[in-house]
C-alpha cells in the first residue's frame, strides 16, 4: 500500500526495511549498486515498501557521470 494511505506501521516497516537494506549493502560491500524501493499493490495499509539491491546494475562513478552528461548535451545539440 503506497503513499498517503500507508498507516504508521507501514511507514515504520518501510523505514526499517530501508535501514536493514542499507546495512546489508554496507556489510556485503554492495554500495556501488543502486537500491530500488518496491511498493506492494495490495490494499493493506500496514504493508510497507521493501528495498532491493540491484546487483546487476552499478551506480556510475563521478567520471562516468561526467561522460554521460557530456554525451547527453551532445545528443541534445544534434537534435535541436
Ligand atoms: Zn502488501
Amino acid at each position: 500500500m503506497a503513499g498517503k494511505f500507508m498507516s504508521r506501521k507501514g511507514i515504520v516497516d518501510t523505514k526499517k526495511d530501508e535501514e536493514r537494506t542499507n546495512s546489508i549493502q554496507k556489510r556485503e560491500r554492495l554500495t556501488k549498486h543502486p537500491i530500488r524501493a518496491g511498493v506492494c499493490q495490495c490494499y493493506n495499509p500496514n504493508c510497507g515498501a521493501w528495498h532491493d539491491i540491484l546487483t546487476d546494475r552499478n551506480i556510475p562513478t563521478d567520471d562516468e557521470c561526467d561522460e554521460i552528461l557530456k554525451q547527453h548535451h551532445k545528443d541534445k545539440k544534434k537534435n535541436s
